[in-house]
């Protein structure tokens, strides 16, 4: 089995399996080959792309990664460790790296805290070792 990248003449990408390239050439020269999206009959082989993994699925002209139903679980995830963070942590506004070095070094009580910093400062602390996560973005800013 063969599968080419097929594309019609308005531009609606599909995959086709095929025996062998000598069907596919038989079959194109008969006009058998139907797009799925618009049933025209003017196909040709598409520029292979290179095989990319991830669940990209093509969705009226716009990639969507994974069902609906998979990112409603990921904007579930998103908004209940946001809500873990701000039950469990101390809010410490732009003070974050000062604060999170001094947990590290015990001369303060060790706890949970959260709030901001730069990307510079993120990353001094990564390199001092100090153990600290992004906090995801809103549920509500990815729609
Ligand atoms: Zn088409």
């Amino acid at each position: 089995m063969i599968a080419y990248n097929l594309v019609c003449k308005d531009g609606h990408e599909f995959e086709g399996w095929f025996a062998n390239s000598t069907v596919y050439d038989s079959q194109e020269k008969r006009g058998d080959l139907i797009c799925p999206v618009c049933g025209d009959g003017s196909i040709a082989k598409a520029i292979m792309a290179p095989a990319v993994k991830t669940s990209v699925t093509k969705a009226k002209g716009r990639n969507v990664v994974g069902t609906p139903d998979e990112q409603k679980k990921l904007r579930q995830f998103v908004a209940g460790f946001r809500k873990y963070v701000e039950d469990n942590a101390d809010y410490v506004g732009p003070k974050f790296p000062e604060e999170a070095r001094k947990i590290h070094y015990g001369e303060t009580e060790a706890r949970h805290i959260y709030g901001e910093s730069t990307v510079s400062e993120a990353k001094e602390l990564i390199e001092e070792g100090i153990e600290i996560a992004p906090l995801p973005t809103d549920p509500g800013d990815l729609n």
